[in-house]
């Protein structure tokens, strides 16, 4: 039984470019030393690997870990990385710390993201309360805000978002090879999650797609948290849809309808096809948009 499985992957990975895959994860050479690492199961990874050292963003779930450090090593020479940076608290991108910090790693993020982590909020979106996390999984070292890696030999810009996707959210950007890991300040042509629960704001999340957008070139690649490879049209074409079904529902609400009517009312319609998605569709992005509004809950 155990050959027939082996045959049947063998078999499979010879239709996918070899060079590109390993073991469920895709590999992009964005050259400079950088890497996008993706399976489409959990935040995309990104890796920064040169002489001083091995860099890599967020840790995907510990499902996938043992590959994912595969994949990280093919990447970098056969390293493991030394510095971990995780963009924000949300488990598709920190449930793999504990396997890394064996490995090494120091985990690095953004000074809320410990105590969130050790005791989590429930989310009205999704109705359930992540388990809190302890030891090996949880933060080391933080950052309060915009940090230089620098003099730790990475040529990588961490910088913060307030408020935006949740209250501690880093993005990256790796000047020399022009490109910027935006963590979920991006789900590439998808609605965002826009967590309220904890910290997020729409506010916050149009302001750092600009931001990002400013930092970036025409040129410029942006690994998003989700999705493809990415660009500066992206982050735009993401910012003007949520100011646009931001303006739609506000427009509902201040006709003094309720959630429930507005959703019955379906406002983001012409937009579904774009943008919705299995985890986020249109009743989930009007509810948080409803949400962030009024701050009802409910
Ligand atoms: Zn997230």
């Amino acid at each position: 039984m155990k050959m027939l499985v082996s045959a049947a992957a063998a078999a499979l990975c010879l239709s996918i470019p070899a060079a590109a895959q390993e073991n469920g994860f895709e590999t992009t050479d964005l050259g400079g030393g950088v890497f996008m690492i993706a399976n489409d199961q959990a935040g995309n990874v990104g890796v920064l690997a040169h002489e001083g050292g091995v860099l890599m963003i967020d840790t995907q779930m510990a499902p996938f870990a043992e590959d994912l450090a595969e994949a990280v090593r093919t990447a970098s020479g056969g390293r493991d990385p030394e510095l971990v940076v995780n963009t924000h608290l949300h488990g598709d991108h920190v449930l793999g710390n504990e396997y890394f910090a064996g490995l090494g790693a120091v985990i690095l993020a953004h000074e809320t993201v410990p105590e969130r982590l050790a005791n989590p909020s429930r989310s009205e979106l999704l109705g359930s309360t992540p388990e809190p996390l302890s030891g090996a999984f949880l933060p080391v070292e933080t950052v309060a805000g915009d940090t230089s890696l620098e003099d730790r030999g990475f040529a990588a810009e961490i910088r913060h978002a307030p408020d935006a996707h949740t209250d501690g959210d880093l993005w990256i950007v790796f000047p020399d090879a022009d490109v910027i890991h935006t963590g979920d300040l991006l789900f590439s042509g998808r609605y965002p999650f826009i967590d309220l629960d904890n910290g997020g704001t729409v506010q916050g999340y149009i302001d750092a797609l600009e931001a990002i957008a400013d930092s970036a070139g025409p040129e410029t690649r942006v690994i998003p948290g989700h999705g493809p490879l990415s660009t500066r049209e992206d982050l735009l074409a993401s910012r003007d849809m949520l100011i646009e079904a931001r303006t739609r529902v506000q427009a509902l609400i201040d006709e003094g309808r309720d959630l429930e009517a507005i959703q019955a009312e379906a406002p983001l319609a012409d937009l579904d096809a774009d943008w919705s998605w299995r985890f986020i569709d249109a009743d989930r992005m009007v509810f948080t948009l409803y949400r962030d509004i009024t701050g009802e809950t409910r």
